[in-house]
């Protein structure tokens, strides 16, 4: 029996935002990638619903940020209630 292998230049743990963003820079450079993550569903619950600038500078890099603004619901106001310390 032949185990299956295959080659790439750099392997990513991780496919969060930051290994996927690492991933698509490489990609544009013609880096060859894996990424491998040990989470075995995909994420059921928003975990990025609003856009920091930061992240919407790294969109501009992209060529997408106008497109991400166009787009976006625009938050003009927001309130955090907490409740003995908690959200
Ligand atoms: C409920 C919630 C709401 C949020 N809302 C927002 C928001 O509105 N706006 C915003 O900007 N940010 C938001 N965040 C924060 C945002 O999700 C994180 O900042 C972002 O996901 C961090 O990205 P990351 O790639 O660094 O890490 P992660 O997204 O945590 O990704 C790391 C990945 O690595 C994998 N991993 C870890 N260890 C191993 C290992 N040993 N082997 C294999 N895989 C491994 C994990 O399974 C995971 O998939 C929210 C977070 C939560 C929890």
């Amino acid at each position: 029996m032949t185990t299956p292998t295959s080659k790439c230049d750099v392997l990513i743990v991780g496919a969060g935002p930051a290994g996927m963003m690492l991933a698509t820079w490489m990609a544009r450079m013609g880096i060859t990638t894996r990424i491998v993550d040990k989470r075995g569903s995909k994420i059921y619950a928003g975990q990025a619903d609003g856009l920091q600038l930061r992240s919407l500078e790294i969109f501009d890099s992209f060529g997408f940020a106008d497109r991400a603004v166009k787009e976006a619901n625009h938050l003009l106001e927001v309130r955090s209630l907490y409740t003995y310390g908690m959200m």
